[in-house]
Order: structure tokens, then C-alpha cells, then sequence
């Protein structure tokens, strides 16, 4: 199963899930360890890290919980879009470059 989302990185419509083809069972307490492959992949660090659950029609997605910004890694004044969190101290640069690139362009 495939996702798309938009990828604030390149601003291109993209696949950001797919399935890892990895199965695994709950335990009698309705428990899964995350595959080491995955927690590598992400950067799951045991007993640091966290993960938002969501779910979609039949499905459970598991997300890497980061509470900061994505560009800064601050964790203090932030917005979320396209669910990911910005400061807004990143956005104020953001949009500074994007009005002098503007200004530059005639736009
Ligand atoms: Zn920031």
C-alpha cells in the first residue's frame, strides 16, 4: 500500500509510505515490538523516542513523534503543516527569503 503526501522537502507531490512487506502479531497484550530495520530508519532511539498513532479506514500508521522544528530542532513557539512542526522564528526566515526572492524576480 502506497501514501502520498506533500513532501515540504522538495515540494513535490510524493510516496512517503509503503509497505515494508513486515508482519508481525500482537502479543495477549495487544503489543508489537518495531522492527530493528524500521526503528533504524527513523532514528528510533529505545526508550527516547516516541510515535503518534493514526488511523485511516482499516489501517494504523505509526508516526515519529518530533515535537520540534523540523529545521531547528526548537521545540518552543511552533506550528504544524502538512504535519510537521515549524517554529515560527524558521517561518518569519522562510518567508523573508521568499519576499526577497520576490522583490529580486519582479514577482
Ligand atoms: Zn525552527
Amino acid at each position: 500500500m502506497l501514501f502520498f503526501d506533500w513532501n515540504i522537502h522538495n515540494n513535490l507531490w510524493g510516496v512517503i509510505m509503503k509497505s515494508t512487506g513486515i508482519v508481525r502479531g500482537l502479543d495477549k497484550m495487544g503489543r508489537i515490538v518495531l522492527p530493528m530495520e524500521i526503528r533504524k530508519l527513523l532514528h528510533l532511539i529505545d526508550d527516547k523516542s516516541y510515535v503518534e498513532f493514526y488511523t485511516e479506514a482499516d489501517s494504523v500508521i505509526l508516526k515519529k513523534y518530533v515535537p520540534a522544528c523540523i529545521f531547528c530542532d526548537s521545540a518552543d513557539d511552533t506550528i504544524e503543516y502538512c504535519g510537521m512542526k515549524i517554529c515560527k522564528n524558521c517561518l518569519s526566515k522562510m518567508n523573508a527569503m521568499l519576499t526577497s526572492q520576490e522583490e529580486a524576480t519582479g514577482k
